[in-house]
């Protein structure tokens, strides 16, 4: 009885994100992104067909967070770019649809060829450009289970999206478990692989000079988190990954988050305060035996959809995720 409860309850949450996931891709196509970052796709293949993020098109802007170290916005994940003395170290790489620019736009701010390639995780808007830059000697870096998903054909459920195996080249040839630490440029880089949270693979890098931080997909910044049950992401697993960056973070720490704009511990904290308060009613209505469709009902995100609400994670498919991720596991303590 309860298995077959379970089995209906799972049934009718994915028809309802299958039903979001279709008004979004039509609103996608309807109404081309705004702004500068604005480029006509590549003829014949939407960009956005194998990634998270809809291309913005092969722009970015660039932001200078101090000497060798930009930022670039937009194409996908957010490319921290660091460079210096001992070589030029890029923090994902985006789009593969936006490779040449972003290779273009690497090799103006820092000449002489890439060195490293971090990835922060394994979806393809962070990782785009890496099958080119290991080609050409580029060290790719990355969590074991980056590796392990790139490895192999994966599925995203929620997103109802095949992920074909990556070409050998595009693998991480460095792997590490819990972390690495990088000495270069005149700064130490801790790489650090906090479990379970947007994906089972994540990973944020401190900068521990500059006191700035990199990530990745954990903050979206601006939008309901992204959590990639079907790659091991959970919502404990994601609260607990903001909890050690807070932890860390003073209000002097610049944060660069896997996508939207430059933040801080203060937009950080808002986040986490978001997701544990909105991660909680559903919790609460799941104990009271409420359906996902009344707790769809209920909009226990309402008082956030003005900050947080978008064409890429509306409310309903970020509750229809924690519903799916809370009703999957067992009871925590
Ligand atoms: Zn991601």
């Amino acid at each position: 009885m309860l298995l077959s409860l379970r089995c209906r309850l799972a049934g009718i949450s994915l028809l309802i994100i299958s039903a979001v996931l279709a008004s979004v891709s039509r609103a996608e196509e309807a109404a081309p992104s705004s702004g500068e970052l604005t480029q006509p796709a590549v003829a014949g293949t939407p960009a956005n067909a194998n990634d998270e993020t809809p291309a913005t098109g092969p722009a970015f802007e660039i932001v200078t967070l101090r000497d060798g170290l930009q930022v670039l916005l937009g194409g996908g994940g957010n490319t921290a770019v660091w460079s210096g003395a001992d070589g030029v170290v890029l923090v994902d790489d985006k789009l593969g649809s936006v490779t040449a620019e972003l290779l273009e736009t690497v090799n103006r701010i820092a000449p002489g060829g890439i060195r490293f390639v971090i990835n922060t995780h394994w979806h393809s808007d962070h990782t785009g450009a890496n099958e080119p830059i290991g080609r050409s000697g580029g060290v790719i870096i990355a969590h074991e289970n980056v590796r392990a998903r790139m490895s192999s054909d994966q599925f995203i459920a929620v997103m109802q999206r095949q992920v074909p195996a990556s070409d050998p080249a595009a693998l991480p040839i460095v792997t590490f478990a819990d972390a690495v630490t990088m000495y270069l440029n005149g700064d130490r880089l801790d790489v650090i692989h906090l479990a379970d949270a947007h994906t089972d693979g994540d990973a944020v890098l401190w900068w521990r000079d500059a006191n700035i931080v990199h990530v990745g997909d954990i903050f979206r910044n601006g939008s309901y988190p992204y959590i990639d049950t079907s790659s091991g992401g959970s919502l404990a697993g994601l609260v607990a990954a903001l909890e050690v960056v807070l932890a860390r973070a003073d209000e002097r720490t610049v944060i660069i988050p896997g996508h939207g704009p430059i933040a801080t511990r203060a937009d950080l904290a808002a986040y986490r305060d978001m997701v544990v308060e909105i991660g909680r009613k559903v919790r609460e209505m799941i104990e009271q035996g409420r359906s996902l469709e009344e707790i769809l009902a209920a909009g226990p995100a309402a008082d956030y959809d003005e900050q947080y609400a978008g064409s890429f994670m509306p409310a309903e498919m970020f509750i229809g995720i924690l519903y799916e991720d809370l009703t999957s596991r067992p009871p925590g303590p």
